[in-house]
């Protein structure tokens, strides 16, 4: 077996992508003494600020690639939906994790569950739809409910139609505005849960406790921390989890969503190939943050510990809650309170319910904590614009 090069404090490393995640990885790789190179395609990119450099290009600029491959030691991802030729250009000349090929399966939603499909992992029934005949097979095939989503670029409900059989399907097809979809059953779950898992270079995996997820429009709203699920259930989600990492080879931290049906089994709904939302509160309430461990798990050195420390609340701070899109709430409750840590990314306006940050409650127990949370929340969304 070949020797994993560790790649040490000091050295550079590039991350794909300048948003939120690509700018708390910056905050730990430098915090441990590494430099950081954001790419940030061009987009929007709060990452930038806490980088030691970055390449403000598209992803298909010749020359960005060219300044990025020749600075960093070793790269990462901080959004899936990278172009792929951008991510084999990377990873010709550097060594890129996760590879390419775990970022296309996770960006592409048939991709994805026709993954799950063949490796056994537990999801919801779906059928690929790249037609209107097909879709009226698929529904016939899959019945409704059902849920209707692009196979690309879908995220946070975007892309998505749930069908309750009285559509005109032929119209629902023109009006969809994609080349292929998946339709997927309706799964009436219980909850929703996420695991995060880093995967290391040799293969080992750490699985962190899962989060329970409830979500506003769609978009996550709280992640509650231990997930008020059986032991039973946590141990299965984690197990699963890890055989998504194993069955990817996948390299880095990554997020697998779940459905806990009444049951009790567990669908994976989809994966991230990144650091997730769902894994925040890691900042304050465990050993090692995700974003830690993506910088240990690219560098080759071993996962840390993803012990939680202490029951805890995340929630998420979105635009809505800022009373006009360049004025931010009055924090002084959320400051008054010292046992919530505030987490802002820097966007200057806060437009619709875009991401603006996140804060974490700590508390003996997740009731305790998800009450602070939801006051202050209730205290936000008044002062706001929702
Ligand atoms: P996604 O972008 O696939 O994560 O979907 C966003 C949210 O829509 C999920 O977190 C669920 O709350 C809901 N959802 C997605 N797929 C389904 C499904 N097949 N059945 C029921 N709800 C779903």
């Amino acid at each position: 077996m070949t020797e994993t090069p560790i790649i040490p404090p000091g050295s550079v490393l590039g991350i794909l992508g300048g948003g939120q995640l690509g700018r708390m990885f910056c905050m730990s790789a430098r915090r441990m003494g590494y430099r950081t190179l954001v790419w940030t395609g061009g987009l929007e990119a709060p990452a930038i600020v806490v980088a030691d450099e970055a390449i403000d290009l598209p992803f298909d600029s010749a020359e960005a690639l060219e300044q990025f491959v020749s600075k960093a030691a070793v790269a990462t991802v901080e959004f899936e939906n990278i172009p792929r030729e951008t991510m084999e250009a990377v990873a010709a000349k550097i060594a890129l994790h996760p590879s390419p090929n775990a970022v296309a399966i996770c960006q592409h939603r048939e991709r994805e569950k026709t993954f799950l499909k063949q490796h056994g992992i537990p999801c919801a029934p779906f059928a690929v739809v790249a037609s209107a005949d097909e879709l009226a097979k698929a529904v016939a095939e899959i019945g409704t409910p059902a849920v209707l989503k692009t196979a690309a670029f879908g995220y946070d409900g975007k892309g998505q139609l749930k069908l309750t059989g009285d559509e005109d399907l032929a119209d629902v097809w023109a009006n969809f505005g994609t080349d292929r979809a998946v339709l997927e059953a309706f799964i009436h779950f219980e909850r929703e849960l996420s695991v995060m898992v880093a995967r290391s270079a040799d293969g080992s995996v750490v699985a962190y406790d899962p989060a329970e997820n409830r979500h506003r429009h769609h978009i996550l709203d709280v992640s509650i921390v231990p997930a008020r699920v059986s032991p039973a259930v946590a141990a299965e989600a984690k197990v699963i989890a890890c055989q998504v990492a194993d069955a990817l080879d996948y390299r880095g931290i990554m997020g697998v969503e779940f459905f806990h049906l009444p049951d009790g089994s567990l669908l994976v709904n989809e994966m991230a190939p990144r650091p997730h939302n769902s894994g925040h509160h890691t900042l304050d309430a465990c050993a090692t943050s995700q974003f830690e461990q993506q910088v240990r798990v690219t560098c080759g050195l071993s996962a840390g510990s993803p012990k939680l420390l202490s029951p805890v609340v995340m929630l998420n701070l979105l635009g809505d809650m800022w009373p006009d899109e360049q004025v931010p709430p009055d924090w002084s409750p959320l400051f008054a309170d010292g046992s919530a840590f505030l987490h802002l990314y820097g966007k200057r306006r806060a437009v619709g319910r875009r991401k603006m940050g996140h804060a974490n409650f700590l508390a003996d127990d997740v009731e305790a904590a998800l009450k602070r949370a939801e006051i202050l929340k209730a205290e936000l969304l008044r002062g706001g614009r929702s």
